[in-house]
């Protein structure tokens, strides 16, 4: 069982609907992301192009993070099925991780409890109330089912593949949310898998594969590089 995700770049529109969908659901404070996304431009229209490509930790089978963290037992550690955890309890907020990771994908917590402060003004109260609700949105309690709704201020914290769901066979909420439908998971070890099929039939890519970190995030070519 290896867990990874494909990309499919021919799809994605570029909407940052995966880099909110991940925030709400995993509570994601203010500042940082755990679903990201590079964006390159270039030229000036009418002869403008511009490149996007989504972000996420690429839970990496040679994890330099891992490595890196100087905690034993290590905070930030593989799972049997090749997802990069981290476990608060270990952390001491040392960053170790956050440097030796080549994609920038680990974010250190400075907020901890105050994940999102504006929803809890008492305006988010009216306004919930204004449209029929009854419960201040402010996060969201699903994560804390296998690991930590609410991560601690100064550790680090990142994309875990929505552990929380993928432990009862649930699909990633960024892949969910995508309305392109241009996020795909599943077990890489398995042949007849959707995202094996999907690397078997298309030519694609990891990000920074001279880095060494054999990462599980795959993109599926986009125009620029199709033959
Ligand atoms: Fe670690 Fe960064 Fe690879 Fe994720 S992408 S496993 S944080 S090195
Ligand atoms: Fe691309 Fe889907 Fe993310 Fe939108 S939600 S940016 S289409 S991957």
């Amino acid at each position: 069982m290896k867990y990874g995700m494909v990309i499919d770049l021919r799809r994605c529109i570029g909407c940052d609907g995966c880099n909110i969908g991940c925030k709400n659901e995993n509570n994601v404070p203010t500042g940082f992301f755990w679903a990201h996304h590079i964006l390159e431009q270039e030229g000036e229209f009418p002869n403008y192009h511009y490149r996007y490509i989504p972000t996420l930790c690429n839970h990496c089978s040679n994890a330099p993070c891992i490595a890196a963290c100087p905690v034993e037992p290590k905070a930030i550690f593989k799972l049997p099925n090749g997802i990069t955890m981290n476990s608060q309890e270990r952390c001491i907020g040392c960053r170790a991780c956050e440097h030796a990771c080549p994609y920038d994908v680990i974010s250190y917590n400075p907020q901890g409890e105050d994940v999102h402060p504006d929803w809890q003004r008492d305006e988010a109260r009216e306004l919930v109330e204004k449209v029929g609700g009854n419960t201040v949105p402010w996060y969201n309690p699903d994560p804390g089912n296998t690991w930590a709704a609410i991560r601690e201020p100064h550790k680090v914290e990142k994309c875990s593949f929505c552990h929380h769901r993928v432990e009862v066979g649930e699909q990633p909420w960024c892949v969910e949310v995508c309305p392109a439908t241009a996020r795909f998971f599943g077990d890489l070890d398995d042949p007849n898998s959707e995202v094996s099929t999907l690397l078997a039939e298309n030519e694609h890519f990891v990000l920074q594969p001279e880095a060494g970190t054999e990462p599980q995030v795959y993109y599926i070519n986009d125009f620029d590089q199709k033959s």
